[in-house]
């Protein structure tokens, strides 16, 4: 069987990778459990096959809603939750502040005077 010379080939290899000698390449460098740096070629970002680095999150839009829903227990303090409690308080504010002027107006004497203490201030 004919084997060509090595010495005439050119150009990368059949996985894409540069020629060379492979004992050449970065070397990862990470601390192993053994103690001593990880002597494994390094990727372009480094770090070896074993050690390429923790995982930096979710980046696309479905992939931080996934997040969101999975850390979501019940919602009760989302925005939309906060922002509905809100308009809740303002309402009664504004209710609180009607009733003490139709209790003015009337001098003391009202019809919904049981109603006017509870709402007012709850004193019962
Ligand atoms: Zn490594």
């Amino acid at each position: 069987m004919h084997r060509e010379n090595p010495e005439n080939r050119t150009g990368p290899l059949r996985n894409g990778n540069p020629r060379g000698n492979p004992n050449l390449a970065p070397r990862c460098g990470a601390k192993t459990r053994g103690g001593c740096a990880c002597r494994s070629p390094a990727m372009s970002n480094g770090r070896c096959r074993m050690h390429g680095g923790a995982s930096t999150g979710a980046r696309t839009e479905a992939g931080l809603g996934r997040v969101r829903a999975a850390r979501t227990t019940h919602g009760g303090y989302s925005a939309e939750s906060q922002a509905a409690m809100r308009r809740c308080a303002a309402f009664m504010a504004e209710t609180r502040a009607l009733l003490a002027a139709v209790r003015r107006e009337a001098g003391g004497r009202t019809h919904a005077e049981p109603a006017v203490g509870r709402l007012s201030g709850g004193e019962d």
